[in-house]
């Protein structure tokens, strides 16, 4: 594959976690990173302050495993789909985009919000935090979980039968946060139920 690298021989890869889409970083590769991230399946990338390859957790432990590596339509940029460990940006954030540009206009709903309260379950699981309601059911365990989503559901059964929308939207963010609890619990990235999901929409 030939890539339009730039005059300093580098090309910008986007980094986006492999299960959510989150964008979490970008950075520049050479051909020499390039090579090591398919080889090694972890990413490398090229610092331009320090002029030196540099394998992304080689020091913070936040390593980033690389589930799918693409290109772009003008072959300008890459594009690395990553198991992240950890946060990607340096200053402990997830994301290096974390800081917002008001646009004046609060959008009604966060978009792609299911995913990310998936990943704020997800890395309760993995730091566990002192009064963490989302650590009290892990510690709690399976049986709990699962007592909490019949709960919930009976509630949202409830809710509907009033015609209260406020109370019934309530109810059913309830239920989806315990679901995604559940998921996390076992082992299971959304996506697994957004792929099930998938072959429904196209009548497979
Ligand atoms: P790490 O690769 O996470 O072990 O971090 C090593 C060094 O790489 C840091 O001290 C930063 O200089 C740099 N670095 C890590 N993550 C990022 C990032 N997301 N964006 C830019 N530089 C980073
Ligand atoms: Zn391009
Ligand atoms: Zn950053
Ligand atoms: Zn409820």
């Amino acid at each position: 594959m030939e890539f339009k690298f730039n005059n300093d021989g580098l090309i910008p890869a986007v980094v986006q976690d492999y299960r959510t889409g989150e964008v979490l970083m970008l950075a520049y590769m050479n051909e020499e990173a390039i090579q090591k991230t398919k080889e090694t399946k972890t990413s490398w990338f090229y610092s331009r302050s320090r002029q030196e390859l540099w394998n992304k957790g080689a020091t913070s432990g936040h390593t980033q495993t690389v589930k799918k590596m693409s290109y772009d339509c003008d072959e300008d940029t890459i594009l690395l789909q990553v198991e992240q460990k950890g946060a990607a940006c340096h200053t402990g954030e997830r994301s290096c985009f974390y800081r917002d540009i008001e646009l004046g206009e609060e959008p009604t709903f966060k978009r792609d919000v299911v995913n990310q309260i998936y990943q704020s379950i997800i890395d309760r699981q993995e730091n566990p935090k002192e009064g963490s309601y989302t650590n009290y059911l892990f510690d709690e365990g399976i049986d709990k979980i699962l007592k909490k989503v019949g709960e919930e559901a009976g509630e949202v059964i409830i809710g509907a039968k009033n015609d209260d929308h406020e109370n019934l939207a309530m109810e059913i963010a309830d239920l989806t946060y315990h679901i995604l609890v559940l998921l996390a619990e076992k082992g299971m990235p959304v996506e697994r139920v957004k792929e099930e999901l998938t072959k429904r929409v196209k009548g497979e």
